[in-house]
């Protein structure tokens, strides 16, 4: 009997997942200059949440998520994004009240939608998102923006593209959403199915529709622009102006819906430009979603976020041909020659590592040569000999892999050495 891993995810293997962790590490780096803090909730929560949260006329909810029920009979999803279930945690834990407003908060976690799998779109992926509640500031979308944008720059990604575009409040959305059934309505059959349902559920996410991208109507469809009132149009300024402030390039693309029905003014993807990335360009997704927390029961928050997944990322990192500076090698490596001495290298090895010292032995039976060869794969910095003489003598011979240089060293004073060395 063998096994298969389920369609649509993936292993992240030694060699892999230290890229994973680099990039994590500057998006928790970025959160803390930017002063995000980290939240981490549940990777499954009532299903009615999402059908709540996310909304019951999107793709997420209405086929993408892993809906089961438990052994008492309660329908529970697994997470198709983040930002329900943070707004819950938020609602729940009342972290509204707290001293130091907006809240702003953190996740990076495995998220699961039943997509259908291809380079870029897996069954379960990694996003890192933030969430900022409690505050309607232009200036809080612009750092919004500013933090997802800081992240792909740290990692040296260069061909990025910012789009933006405003939703409006209610009242422009209301006419706006006139309008849009007004355009497509006599010639709706020749869209998909789900555009037909969209068309009176929600038509605004007809334009965000994969299907029917390249219809006609699609490019002469009304633009949200003309439609937003002075309260949307003044607000949606003030961002772009903070923006320029802050030096971060846009570009206003007026037919960016966003998936999720809570959306309101801001609404931003960012793009990879870069030769080879593949279809799906998209690297990360956010908006502003004014009214999600009252939906969700909390206290009038307004709030804005956005989420992108660690494998676009990664993926715009190789198609950009970037390097990244990951750890290389271990500091030291001990070849043991003799029962003796290799009773002797454990204890060595395990002081060495608790000073932090990267060090490594054979557990395998390995003749000499053998142990070299290892400490070659590992890369290490050093290789510590020790045979049944050295031990007598109390010494190690260190040999110096980048110089070739051999020392004595005494046993009491190996680990002093190579203290020294990792600080150098
Ligand atoms: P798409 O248009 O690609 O389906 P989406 O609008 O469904 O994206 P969001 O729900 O806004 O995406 O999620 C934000 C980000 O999460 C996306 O920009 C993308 O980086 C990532 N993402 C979404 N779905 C997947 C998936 N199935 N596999 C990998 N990454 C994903
Ligand atoms: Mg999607």
């Amino acid at each position: 009997m063998s096994f298969n891993i389920p369609r649509g995810t993936q292993d992240i293997l030694p060699g892999e997942s230290e890229r994973w962790q680099y990039v994590e590490q500057i998006a928790r780096d970025t959160c803390a200059a930017f002063q995000y803090k980290e939240i981490r909730t549940p990777i499954f929560e009532h299903t009615e949440l999402f059908a709540r949260g996310v909304g019951e006329s999107t793709d997420i909810v209405q086929k993408e998520m892993y809906t089961f029920e438990d052994k008492k009979g309660r329908s529970i999803t697994l997470r198709p994004e983040g930002t329900a279930s943070t707004v819950r945690s938020y609602v729940e834990n009342k972290l509204f009240a707290q001293p130091a407003q907006p809240t702003k908060l953190y996740y990076i976690g495995p998220m699961f939608r039943y997509e259908r799998p291809q380079t870029g779109r897996y069954r379960q992926f990694y996003q890192f998102g933030i969430e900022a509640i409690g505050s309607k500031d232009p200036a809080i979308d612009a750092e919004v923006i500013s933090l997802a944008m800081s992240v792909y720059e740290k990692a040296g990604l260069s061909n990025l593209k910012l789009v933006i575009n405003s939703l409006g409040d209610k009242e422009s959305r209301a006419d706006y959403r006139e309008a849009l059934v007004k355009h497509f309505e006599p010639r709706i059959d020749e869209f998909c199915h789900d555009c037909q349902t969209r068309l009176h559920q929600n038509p605004l996410r007809i334009l965000d529709c994969k299907k029917d991208r390249d219809h006609e109507l699609m490019a002469t469809a009304p633009s949200i622009q003309d439609y937003l009132n002075d309260e949307s149009r003044t607000y949606f300024e003030k961002v772009k102006q903070y923006l320029t402030d802050i030096g971060v390039e846009y570009v206003v693309d007026p037919n960016l819906v966003r998936g999720l029905d809570y959306y309101n003014h801001t609404a931003f993807e960012i793009m990879s430009n870069a030769e080879g990335f593949g279809a799906i360009t998209t690297l990360a997704g956010g908006g502003r979603y004014d009214g999600l927390v009252e939906g969700i029961g909390g206290p009038e928050s307004p709030g804005i976020g956005f989420a992108m997944s660690i494998e676009r990322f990664l993926s715009a990192i190789d198609a950009e041909g970037i390097d990244l500076p990951l750890q290389d090698g271990i500091d030291l490596y001990i070849a043991a020659l003799g029962d003796d001495a290799k009773d002797y290298a454990v204890s060595l090895l395990n002081r060495l590592r608790k000073e932090g010292i990267s060090s490594e032995m054979d557990y395998t039976g390995k003749k000499l040569k053998g142990q070299f060869k290892a400490a070659d794969r590992l890369k290490a910095k050093f290789i510590a000999v020790l045979g049944e003489d050295e031990l007598a003598q109390h010494i190690v011979n260190v040999k110096d892999t980048t110089t070739g240089e051999q020392i004595e060293v005494k046993l009491d004073e190996l680990i002093q050495m190579m203290k020294a060395h990792k600080k150098a």
